[in-house]
C-alpha cells in the first residue's frame, strides 16, 4: 500500500478512489459523475506537468475546459449550491467568487440559490483583493464564496477578509475541486464536489523527467 492510499484510509468517512501513481479521490457520492465530467470535456488531462508549486505531476484538471460548456456548468453549480445549502441552511443573499477563476461556476452557484452574484479582483501593483466596479453588499448579510479550484484555500481567504471589512457575513465556502486533500482550511465551513491529491514529484526524482518527457505548464496545451 502506497504512503498515500494509506493516509487515505485513515480518514472518517470517506472511501477512496486511489491509483497509487496519480490522484487521489475522497469519492463523495457525485465525485465520480464529476470527474467523468471533466474527462469527457477534455478537463481531465494526462501528461506531465510543471505546477505552480515547481512539482512535477501526470495529471491535472483544468476547470476551464469543463466551464466552457454552460450545460456542464449549471449542473457543477447546482450540485455545489445544493452541497452549500446543506451546509449553510439559513437565508443566503450573495454568492461572491474572485476573478477569473471562480466567476462561471460563482454564476452558477448563484443561480441555483437565487442569490444576486458579484466577483472581487487582485488589484494589478498590490496584488491585494479589491471590491470594485460599484459592488455592495448589505449588513450581514449571509455571504458565500465559490472558487472553481482550491489549493491551499488562500485566495478564499483573501476574499473572505475583504467581505469581512465591508461588512458580510461568510457562511460557508465552497469549491467544485479541492486539491489540498481535505486539509485547507479557510475559517468558514467549507465545501468541495470532489476532494483529492495530486502525486507529485520533485523535478530531480520525477520518472517522467527520467524518460525524457517535455514538461508543460498547466493551461498550455499538453502534447
Ligand atoms: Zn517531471
Amino acid at each position: 500500500m502506497c504512503a498515500v492510499l494509506a493516509r487515505a484510509r485513515g480518514r472518517r468517512g470517506v472511501h477512496p478512489s486511489i491509483r497509487c501513481d496519480g490522484i487521489v479521490t475522497f469519492v463523495t457520492p457525485q465525485a465520480e459523475s464529476i470527474l467523468e465530467l471533466f474527462r469527457s470535456t477534455g478537463a481531465y488531462l494526462q501528461g506531465h506537468f510543471r505546477l505552480t508549486s515547481g512539482l512535477h505531476s501526470q495529471e491535472y484538471l483544468q476547470s476551464a475546459l469543463v466551464l466552457q460548456h454552460p450545460a456542464a456548468a449549471e449542473k457543477l453549480g447546482r450540485l455545489l449550491a445544493e452541497s452549500i445549502r446543506e451546509l449553510a441552511p439559513g437565508r443566503i443573499g450573495l454568492v461572491v467568487s474572485p476573478a477569473l477563476g471562480g466567476l462561471i461556476v460563482g454564476h452558477e452557484v448563484a443561480r441555483a440559490l437565487g442569490t444576486r452574484f458579484i466577483f472581487l479582483e487582485r488589484e494589478a501593483a498590490s496584488g491585494k483583493m479589491q471590491l470594485r466596479r460599484g459592488f455592495t453588499m448589505g449588513p450581514g448579510e449571509a455571504t458565500v464564496v465559490i472558487e472553481d479550484v482550491i489549493t491551499t484555500g488562500g485566495t478564499t481567504v483573501d476574499v473572505i477578509e475583504v467581505l469581512r471589512a465591508a461588512g458580510a457575513n461568510v457562511v460557508a465556502a465552497g469549491s467544485i475541486i479541492d486539491r489540498s486533500g481535505g486539509h485547507a482550511d479557510v475559517g468558514v465551513p467549507r465545501v468541495a464536489l470532489v476532494t483529492m491529491q495530486v502525486a507529485a514529484h520533485y523535478p530531480e526524482t520525477c520518472p517522467l523527467c527520467q524518460r525524457g518527457i517535455p514538461v508543460v505548464k498547466p493551461g498550455s496545451r499538453p502534447v
